[in-house]
């Protein structure tokens, strides 16, 4: 037995499915989920001590690779003033004032400790700006597991084919209405007949729960339109495209400016962090300013702070992006032609640093149902192949792939040396 089975058999007894995130349990390529010790740069070392060259990257946050110099001596410089207060401290306007600069139409910002949070928080922001009860969100995205969001949701909770939990009660379910991502058309539709009881579109610019799927042209334009048109607030979900597919995010990828924004992920540097923002006369109805009330005992907390802020002043070196995009490109592109050679039905996609990996005949994934037609059996018969030849990709057909600016030519050849040995054997 491996030590990561062996541990993986004691976490289970206090562990409910021995994980603290469903996901990672891999119920949805089957098999025993891996434990790590240590990580670094491109690699993760799991419990056995084999090198895998890794990207999920901490779910998104490790764009810099594991253990980045910068981050790591800022938070030990930030460990030796103390580890929280909870009471305000400098660099938390540093790192607002670097939210602000680098996605402008963030004007004003809150922190908080996770995705879900600001997501969360952000739906309540938009409620009790607006007055009304309705928001719409898109199948197959996933805004994290506050109640309103977990319907039709995607990541872990389609990986487990329960995309709607029990525990979400019906009457507050029934305020969240749930449309086709990139169907443009549907959202016109809805807001014909409920528009104007509707306090906020959500959604992922890039959608990275369900695989990854880049708006089509037009989308996240008419999400603009439509909500101009009918007053309700537009909310960019950028916890995983934020700072990933370009500094200022899919907003500035795509040029569509947001009424509000949510962060996650890049922004603590791999520690607890999550934040929401957007135009100042919103983000004047969050307590203490307005009545919307929100607050968290460990929001801003100095370590996470000085994580995240090391991590977004790293990023902003002019090119980083572009350079995090070509290997993205050079590692997508790769696999498609390996798997052309193997006469393999496979496509990819990318935008920026993320990407998606489909075995479909269809040429390009646009859509949820398209996603759901792939091949998730061969998908995971693919994960344990790049696994045992020391890849780890999500250990799910519905979430996105990370690079990072660690990962070399050199690992993105390796990548694609065992991506040839897999396909033949599929
Ligand atoms: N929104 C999006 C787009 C996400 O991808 C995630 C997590 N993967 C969340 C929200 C929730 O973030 P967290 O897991 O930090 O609560």
């Amino acid at each position: 037995m491996s030590r990561s089975e062996a541990l993986f058999q004691a976490a289970q007894l206090h562990i409910p499915g021995g994980v603290n995130s469903p996901v990672r349990a891999f119920k949805g390529v089957g098999g025993t989920p891996l434990f790590f010790k240590h990580a670094s740069g491109a690699y993760l070392f799991d419990e056995d001590d084999q090198r895998y060259v890794d990207y999920v990257g901490s779910w998104g946050p490790m764009i810099l690779g594991h253990r980045a110099p910068a981050v790591i001596d800022a938070i030990r410089a930030a460990l030796d003033h103390g580890t929280g207060f909870g009471a305000p401290t400098a660099i938390e306007i540093d790192m607002a004032d670097k939210v602000c600069a680098l996605m402008p139409s963030i004007e004003m910002v809150r922190m908080v400790s996770s995705g879900t949070e600001a997501t969360m928080s952000a739906i309540r922001l938009a409620r009790g700006y607006t007055g009304r009860d309705k928001i719409v969100k898109f199948e197959g995205c996933y805004h994290g597991h506050s109640d309103s969001l977990l319907v039709k949701a995607g990541s872990g909770a389609l990986t487990l084919g329960e995309p709607n939990s029990p525990g979400v009660p019906a009457a507050l379910a029934e305020h969240t209405i749930t449309l086709n991502y990139n169907d443009i058309d549907s959202v016109r539709e809805a807001f014909a007949t409920v528009g104007d009881q509707v306090a906020c579109i959500i959604v992922e610019p890039v959608a990275g729960n369900m695989n990854c799927i880049a708006p089509l042209p037009g989308f996240l334009e008419g999400l603009r339109e439509v909500c101009d048109q009918y007053g309700s607030v537009l909310i960019f979900d950028e916890v995983m495209t934020g700072f990933r597919v370009a500094l200022g995010g899919a907003q500035a990828y795509f040029g569509v400016k947001p009424d509000l924004t949510t962060l996650g992920k890049v922004i603590g540097g791999g520690l607890p962090v999550g934040a929401f923002g957007g135009k100042r006369e919103i983000m004047h109805h969050i307590a203490p300013l307005g009545p919307v009330y929100q607050a968290g005992t460990l929001s801003g907390n100095p370590l996470a702070m000085a994580a995240g802020l090391a991590m977004l002043n790293a990023i902003s070196v002019p090119g980083f992006h572009e350079q995090l995009s070509a290997k993205t490109e050079l590692l997508t592109e790769g696999l498609e032609a390996v798997a052309l050679g193997h006469r393999l039905p496979f496509t990819t996609s990318r935008v920026g640093g993320m990407f998606g990996l489909f075995f479909t005949e269809q040429d390009e994934v646009t859509s949820f149902a398209q996603t759901m037609q792939c091949d998730a059996a061969k998908f995971g018969r693919f994960f344990h192949g790049m696994l045992a030849e020391g890849v780890y990709l999500a250990p799910s057909a519905f979430e996105a792939g990370f690079m990072s600016a660690a990962h070399t030519q050199q690992d993105i050849e390796f990548t694609l040396a065992a991506a040839d040995r897999v396909f033949a054997s599929l």
